[in-house]
């Protein structure tokens, strides 16, 4: 075969233009070697194989020839391979590609399997095929010689590729003893045949063996084949590879199904079975590595050079996000994690402990931080130079229900209304500023209810300097003055107390004071260091001895602030407008609140849009101890939030979201999600038996969410309790049906309507909205409620007991009892029990009470009657009848 590609020679189709040769054992071809990403090289094969073609021979281990193939450089490809003699049948397979008539002889594709005739025709054309091909190959020699210059431009090449040829031939020199048996193998069996084939073959593997040396005198390619190697060369420069010599001949594989295992087997010679085993043979370096690698797995993986990353690990992390900042694959790390049985995708969030052991498995350093970090230095920054200045006592009313808390707290506040303001203070924003007689100033916040004063103090908001305990002189120390006592002692607030109605004919200070001794709060007439004031807000008496015992509280205090820093303070209520969208009243405790700045509360933040003081007055800034309203948030942030001042939006959302994510958390909790630690499994069993309201709450202010919150989780007992699905401000949205379709829950809404869009949903879905404006009605009410859920307590009431004289065998009713009622009497419907020697065999009921075939409705005792039990037949003479009634007790809370 000539160097020439050796396609195309079935669609050319013509018959053969040239005699037929006999193949030389030396073979040589081309091969376009295609790579998996893409690129194709060509590589010029050249295989020796030892062939004694006979008829019928049996396949041969020649089957192998790989060890024999050589690869060499293109340019030293001159050997001739004639073709083995084709039969006059196999025409349509060889064609001619190279139009130069010195071309040496070309071969062709079999394109199918020989007969025996063509086999046995071949045979004999070998003798002298085999003549013909030595002059032929002279020939080429002599080609070979003119073509030495452009060798030695490729010589450089070749000699690298000797290495790797040197290898070659160890490998084809162990081979050797294999093919020399063969051959004598093949030769014995072959006895009749051309004995000439045998040493030719012999020779020709010899130089075939050394055929890698690049001045190999066989080294000569048919002049057009070269010219189209040189026009590739130009246009393609293909990386060429230490002893893989690119050969870019137009040369494509030969269709495979038309080579294999059988042809091969046969032990003919041909090009395509020749380039077959050399293709499988000469795999590039680079495609055994790939081979190799993708067998192996990612063994790349691991020797390429890592760098290992210190990973920011937070409490949760997506597997995306771990991905990337480990620059690794996330298929990499879900295959980490199929591997520890762990099915994930993409966007699975993984705990911060499975996150660190992936990140350490993949070579990385780990440092984990906790979520609330982003909280770090948002509160409680050390003020800078300036220096503090006094600041207002931040002042709570704390005390029993009904000792007059409000009323005070409108009193100082009515008291302080300069005369003549139109309509007074109009709005009511939760904590207010008023100035004492001897000018400090004060301020007041109105908590709804104890509960709320300690949920701010839980959320750490310590805002409250002053607690000042309203006692009604009338009434004594009640259960809630203790527990505003101990409020209040908890949050370590000096407690200045106001005994109220004095103005009571019935009023008794001293028995107040006197009692809150018992409390561990002594007044000052009690040689204690308590402040008291007695006071009628009614009346309006001694308010103002009330405010100058405050101010003088505050001054032993000491409480200052610095107005010159970023400002930080608690959100005391926060409510929804219809106009002005989320309006949160919070107290500046320490710098500056300006218009305009951006600002974090709770889950919610927000630039500062407009700030409105007590009065219903627009202000540029609030100072420290100013209660404001502030205009700008993104939604209602909770009561008892504290809040600060960031210096950019990005911070700000971070922070907000953090919240977000922890409040979600604390709410399903609250929904009661499956939790794992064995505590709340315990308290989950303890409380599986528990009936529970579902109930959404909504109310006008968050203070007045929180206190209903707080009451209704009092009214809880063992048995049932009031569950808050969701609780907020605002009205009744569509969400809240949603919601409370989901958990089947009741809506309340406390001073809010429901949308319309809303409305007509719960109509839709059946869903009640109840509607409230006093707390009382609304606790009473879901306590009522709740009484319904109790499990009614069960009694039983004794009728009357029935002796059996007598079984009858009716047919289709069964077995009926002839009794005598011996006490008390029997009703039809009621409950029953079949005692027979005082045990009870049957509970039930009576499906049939007669007299003298009568259906009644009852028997009196002394009369016979006629009995039968539903479900039951097995009664006995003599056995007892006990009849009774059973009554449902509601039970209340
Ligand atoms: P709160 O539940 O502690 O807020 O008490 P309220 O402020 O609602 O007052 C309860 C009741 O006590 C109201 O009817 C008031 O009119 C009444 N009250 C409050 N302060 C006084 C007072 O100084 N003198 C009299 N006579 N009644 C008062
Ligand atoms: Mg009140």
């Amino acid at each position: 075969m000539t160097d020439t590609n050796n396609t195309g020679e079935k669609t050319l189709g013509a018959a053969p233009s040239k005699t037929l040769h006999l193949k030389r054992p030396v073979e040589q071809g081309v091969v376009r070697q295609s790579f998996s990403h893409g690129r194709s090289k060509a590589v010029v094969v050249e295989k020796v194989k030892r062939r004694i073609p006979g008829p019928g021979e049996a396949p041969s281990r020649e089957a192998a020839p790989a060890p024999t193939v050589v690869l060499r450089p293109a340019a030293a490809t001159p050997a001739v391979a004639p073709v083995a003699p084709r039969g006059p049948t196999s025409q349509a397979a060889v064609a001619k590609t190279t139009p130069t008539p010195i071309a040496p002889p070309k071969t062709g594709v079999v394109l199918h399997t020989l007969t025996e005739e063509q086999r046995e025709a071949r045979a004999k054309a070998l003798v002298g095929a085999r003549a013909r091909e030595d002059e032929d190959r002279r020939r080429q020699e002599a080609e070979a010689k003119l073509r030495a210059e452009r060798e030695t431009r490729e010589r450089a090449e070749r000699e690298a590729a000797d290495a790797r040829k040197r290898d070659e031939d160890t490998r084809r020199a162990q081979d050797a003893d294999f093919k020399r048996k063969t051959e004598d193998e093949a030769r014995r069996r072959l006895a009749g045949g051309e004995p000439s084939a045998t040493p030719a073959v012999t020779m020709a593997r010899k130089p075939a063996t050394s055929a890698a040396a690049p001045a190999s005198p066989v080294g000569a390619a048919s002049p057009t084949a070269r010219a189209l190697v040189a026009d590739e060369e130009e246009t393609k420069r293909v990386i060429r590879r230490p002893g893989a010599v690119i050969q870019p001949a137009k040369v494509v594989l030969p269709p495979r199904p038309t080579r294999g295992a059988e042809q091969r087997n046969r032990g003919r010679l041909t090009v395509t079975s020749a380039t077959a085993g050399e293709e499988e043979r000469t795999r590039s370096v680079a495609a055994f590595r790939r081979r190799t690698q993708r067998l192996k797995g990612h063994g790349l993986k691991e020797t390429k050079e890592k760098l290992s990353r210190e990973i920011v690990l937070p409490e949760t992390i997506t597997i995306q996000e771990l991905a990337n900042r480990m620059s690794e694959r996330a298929v990499d790390v879900i295959k980490l994690l199929m591997k520890q049985g762990q099915m994930a995708t993409i966007t699975d969030v993984l705990e911060a402990d499975t996150a660190q052991l992936i990140a350490e498995e993949l070579g990385h350093t780990v440092k984990r931080v906790a979520e609330s970090d982003v909280e770090e230095g948002l509160f409680d920054r050390p003020d800078e130079d300036g220096a503090p200045v006094p600041r207002a006592p931040i002042v709570t009313i704390m005390g029993h229900v009904d000792h007059g808390k409000t009323s005070l707290l409108d009193a100082i506040r009515k008291a302080n209304v300069v005369a003549g303001e139109a309509g007074g203070i109009t709005q009511h924003i939760g904590a207010y500023q008023v100035t004492a007689p001897g000018g400090a100033k004060i301020t007041f916040i109105d908590t709804p209810g104890h509960a709320a004063f300690t949920a701010m103090r839980a959320r750490g908001a310590k805002v409250t300097d002053i607690v000042v305990l309203v006692v009604a002189a009338d009434d004594g120390v009640m259960p809630q003055t203790i527990e505003a006592i101990r409020h209040a002692k908890a949050a370590h607030a000096p407690i200045i107390v106001a005994i109220n109605k004095i103005d009571k004919p019935d009023a008794n200070p001293d028995r107040v004071s006197q009692e809150l001794l018992q409390h561990d709060v002594q007044v000052e007439s009690f040689g204690g260091d308590t402040l008291a004031v007695e006071v009628s807000a009614t009346k309006h008496t001694n308010l103002d001895k009330l405010l100058e015992a405050i101010a003088l509280q505050a001054e032993l205090l000491d409480l200052t602030a610095d107005p010159d820093r970023s400002a930080e303070g608690t959100v005391v209520e926060a409510r929804l407008d219809r106009g002005r969208g989320p309006v949160a009243t919070v107290l500046v405790q320490r710098g500056t609140l300006r218009v305009g700045e951006l600002i974090v509360a709770g889950s919610q933040w927000g630039r500062v849009r407009a700030l409105i003081d007590d009065s219903g007055a627009n202000v540029e800034s609030a100072l420290p101890s100013t209660p404001v309203e502030v205009l700008g948030f993104s939604g209602a942030p909770e009561a008892g939030d504290r809040f600060a001042v960031v210096e950019n939006e990005a911070r700000a959302r971070e922070v907000a979201e953090y919240r977000d994510r922890q409040k979600r958390e604390k709410l399903s909790a609250r929904g009661g999600v499956v939790r794992t630690s064995l505590a709340d499994m315990m308290s989950q069993l303890k409380t599986a038996g528990r009936k529970e309201m579902p109930i959404v709450i909504k109310g006008d202010v968050q203070g007045s969410v929180e206190a209903i919150v707080a009451a209704l989780d009092k009214l809880g007992t063992d048995e049932v309790g009031a569950r808050v699905v969701h609780s907020g401000v605002g009205g009744v949205t569509e969400s809240d049906v949603t919601l409370a379709e989901a958990s089947k829950a009741v809506i309340i809404g406390f001073n809010v309507r429901a949308h319309k869009e809303a409305r007509d949903l719960a109509e839709r879905q059946g869903i009640e909205i109840r509607y409230y404006n006093i707390i009382y009605n609304l606790v009473d009410d879901v306590k009522a409620a709740m009484s319904g859920m109790l499990a009614p307590t069960l009694r039983e009431e004794m009728l009357g007991n029935a002796t059996i004289l007598e079984v009858f065998n009716i047919s289709k009713v069964g077995n009926v009892a002839g009794c005598r009622v011996t006490d008390g009497n029997v009703q039809r419907g009621a409950h029953v029990r079949l005692i027979r020697d005082n045990v009870v065999v049957h509970e039930g009921k009576l499906s049939t009470l007669k007299r003298f075939k009568d259906e009644v409705a009852q028997v009196q005792a002394g009369q016979e009657c006629g009995m039968a039990f539903e479900n039951y037949q097995d009664m006995r003479i003599g056995d007892v009848i006990e009849c009774y009634n059973v009554e449902e007790i509601r039970r209340t809370l």
